[in-house]
């Protein structure tokens, strides 16, 4: 049994570091007696190291993205960039990739492979975003996240495959999507039995069943239970609910008290 994971991907908020410190300190409180929950918060980069200065064992740190390559001297001369080394001596382990918002800017699978590789490299555990814009009558949608699964993972050591967490984030049902549509557990459940089954297909079922599947598209503490319970998923990934530390507390209460 996998254990489950739940992250928080706060986007570019909040506005101050005072305000994500208090989130995170009074997360740490209110978690510190959960027992099975794997906990993920994914802050802009800039408040990484206050943040990772916070004393929990409960509360995991992630990035929400990460430099394709890995410098031989650790650094060099990326305006702008922020590499893997920095992120995993600073104490994150995790970093999300691939995300809509970022191919939104031009990210395509085959850096979202290179930052996965680079990533891996370095001792982060990559979060890998994937997900179609539109569900088509035809059903073209699986091929899509088909081929994100195969070309984000090309190359991969088989070796690795455990480290890696997959994100089935469907861009029409998240938050900030216009005209969005809720997504329910069974949408969750058949793309997370077809991502297992392409991972199967690209490594071996053994492999690929030690690979943590999530869904993630504007998940709350009102729909949480019903992706954790029904959608065939390890975990959630939640965007905008992760902006209150009540909402996102009450979906780790969920996944806590889950039987499995
Ligand atoms: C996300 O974009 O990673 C996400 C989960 O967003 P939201 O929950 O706000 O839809």
């Amino acid at each position: 049994m996998k254990r489950k994971i739940i992250i928080g991907n706060w986007k570019m908020n909040p506005n101050t570091g005072k305000v994500a410190s208090k989130w995170f300190q009074e997360a740490a409180r209110l978690v510190s007696r959960s027992k099975k929950t794997e906990i993920v918060i994914c802050p802009p980069f800039i408040y990484l190291d206050n943040l990772s200065r916070i004393r929990t064992s409960k509360i995991k740190l992630g990035a929400q993205d990460t430099f394709a390559e890995n410098p031989p001297a650790g650094g060099g001369p990326f305006t702008g960039e922020v590499s893997s080394e920095m992120l995993y001596n600073l104490g994150v382990g995790y970093v999300i990739l691939g995300h809509s918002e970022r191919r939104a800017f031009g990210e395509n699978n085959q850096i979202v492979n290179k930052k996965i590789k680079g990533a891996l490299s370095a001792g982060l555990r990559p979060i890998v975003c994937v997900g179609e814009e539109e569900r088509d009558e035809s059903h073209k949608y699986f091929d899509i996240v088909k081929k994100q699964v195969k070309e984000c993972l090309a190359g991969i050591s088989r070796d690795s495959f455990h480290k890696i967490i997959l994100a089935y984030e469907p861009i029409w049902s998240i938050s900030t999507t216009k005209a969005r549509r809720d997504a329910v557990p069974d949408d969750s459940r058949e793309m997370a039995v077809f991502i297992r089954k392409t991972l199967s297909d690209i490594t071996t079922p053994a492999i690929a069943n030690k690979v943590r599947i999530l869904y993630g598209g504007s998940v709350n503490e009102r729909d949480a239970e019903g992706f954790l319970r029904d959608g065939r998923v390890d975990g959630v990934l939640v965007g905008q609910a992760s902006l209150s530390v009540e909402k996102f507390i009450e979906i780790v209460r969920i996944c806590e008290a889950l039987k499995n």
